[in-house]
């Protein structure tokens, strides 16, 4: 779909949540071509393990050995050759001749009728290939142990080498979003650099002649610039380079020198506040002569209307910026944001998985729901008594009551065809955090 300002969809119609994040994503696919066409060599930097945190993988990384190295146990428990389960006897004695510790293996021989005493990690003896745990033992002498043949197989409780990750595969594909357990599987491999991709550098601006920094006194009919706050704390989650340009005036010289100043530093622009009716046509002149940007009408609640595109016309920069202009409302900011902006931000730094996950639970209380938009209502998450999981929602849920967000853990989000929703109802829910 055309994301040209005077496309007549936009103009006239409100623009479904998943058009509007399907243009986004077309757009994104766009600029990557284009940055591929480039081979931007400056894309991929190599960082230390314990730096890589949420960076994205730039190639697949492969693992330069077997994990396991070798053979190792699974259990604490008794080391011997499988072959003897085979016979009828239901109850198998061995000896035992000797300990192997993890670190620490065992150089002696273990014949028939013999076993060792293992411990979890330690190496195999090539001799044995079963290891039957301490507690299945039914009696320990001082060096013998019997029990029940019927309690294992043969080959089991023995870690394989390899069966964790193979020399040469791929251990962590390109693209992912790194994660504690990811850099545990790097360290587990030796590795102790990753090549990722560079953090992408988000200007962030707040546009509005009523907007006071966090130093000013409060004058009659100002507020606090409460946005770019909330930007900065949603962008350093995603480990985002961050340009802050302040707080802009609503006149059209500084808006276009700001505009200009932000898209030339940084890959991409978000703005917030001057794209509601009474503003967006001031706007709109800026964006026509800067660059391509959409003014929607977005059928959502929160979040309606929202500026998308890219900023061309900045000199000295060859590549193109993507563009956010969202409300001014606090939540819409931070709606907005979760449903369209964060997973354009990982797109457009090579993830290759950019939407949250998606739950369900039931409605403590009915919700009053319009048909033909999709609503972001905030939300607590809890369990009844049959530990199924419960939403409900909190309090006001104006647009620009950022209280609602702040106690809420997630959205209630209802699709564009439901209507209200009755207590008992499972609705959709998206978590803002996951376990971090
Ligand atoms: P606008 O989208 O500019 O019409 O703004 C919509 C509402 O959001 C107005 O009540 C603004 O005062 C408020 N607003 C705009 N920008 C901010 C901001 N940076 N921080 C807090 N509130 C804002
Ligand atoms: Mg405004």
């Amino acid at each position: 779909m055309s994301i040209s300002p005077n496309s007549p969809i936009l103009l006239t119609a409100s623009l479904h949540v998943d058009e509007a994040r399907k243009a986004i994503s077309n757009l994104v696919d766009e600029l990557l071509r284009e940055a591929n066409a480039i081979q931007d060599s400056n894309d991929i930097e190599t960082v230390a393990l314990d730096q890589a945190i949420n960076r994205v993988l730039a190639k697949n990384l492969l693992s330069p050995i077997n994990v396991p190295a070798a053979d190792n146990s699974a259990m604490d428990g008794f080391a011997f050759d499988g072959k003897c389960l085979d016979t009828k006897e239901t109850e198998v004695a061995l000896r035992v001749v000797g300990t192997a510790f993890a670190g620490k293996p065992y150089e002696g021989f273990i014949g028939p009728g013999e076993c060792l005493k293992i411990m979890t990690g330690a190496l195999m003896p090539s001799a044995c290939d079963t290891v039957i745990p301490q507690e299945f033992t039914t009696a320990i002498a001082e060096n013998a142990i019997t029990f029940k043949q019927s309690q294992l197989k043969r080959g089991e409780n023995r870690r394989l080498c390899g069966e964790d990750l193979q020399e040469g595969k791929p251990a962590i594909a390109a693209g992912r979003l790194l994660r504690p357990s990811d850099l545990g599987l790097a360290a587990s491999l030796g590795i102790s650099t990753l090549q990722v991709r560079r953090r992408l550098k988000v200007a962030i601006l707040s546009s509005g002649d009523e907007l006071c920094t966090l130093n000013e006194a409060l004058a009659v009919g100002k507020i606090y610039d409460s946005n770019r706050y909330s930007l900065t704390g949603l962008l350093n989650r995603l480990n985002l380079e961050i340009v802050d340009c302040g707080i802009v005036r609503d006149d059209p010289t500084s808006l276009k020198e700001a505009f200009i100043k932000a898209a030339t530093q940084a890959d991409v622009l978000i703005s917030s506040g001057g794209v509601s009716v009474g503003e967006a046509d001031f706007t709109k002149q800026i964006m026509q002569e800067l660059g391509d940007v959409g003014f929607w009408k977005i059928a959502m609640r929160p979040g309606r209307p929202m500026a998308f595109g890219t900023l061309k016309a900045v000199p000295g920069k060859s590549s193109s910026t993507l563009f956010f202009g969202l409300p001014g409302n606090p939540v819409a900011v931070m709606v907005t944001f979760y449903q369209f902006v964060r997973a354009a931000l990982l797109q457009l730094n090579g993830a290759s998985h950019t939407e949250p996950p998606l739950m369900q639970a039931i409605s403590e209380e009915p919700i009053r729901k319009r048909s033909g938009r999709t609503e972001f209502q905030r939300a607590i998450l809890g369990r009844n008594a049959e530990g199924k999981p419960t939403v409900k929602i909190t309090g006001s849920q104006g647009a620009g009551i950022l209280r609602s967000m702040s106690e809420a853990n997630c959205f209630v989000i209802l699709g564009h065809d439901q209507g209200n929703i009755a207590a008992g109802d499972w609705v959709d829910v998206a978590l803002f955090d996951g376990l971090l």
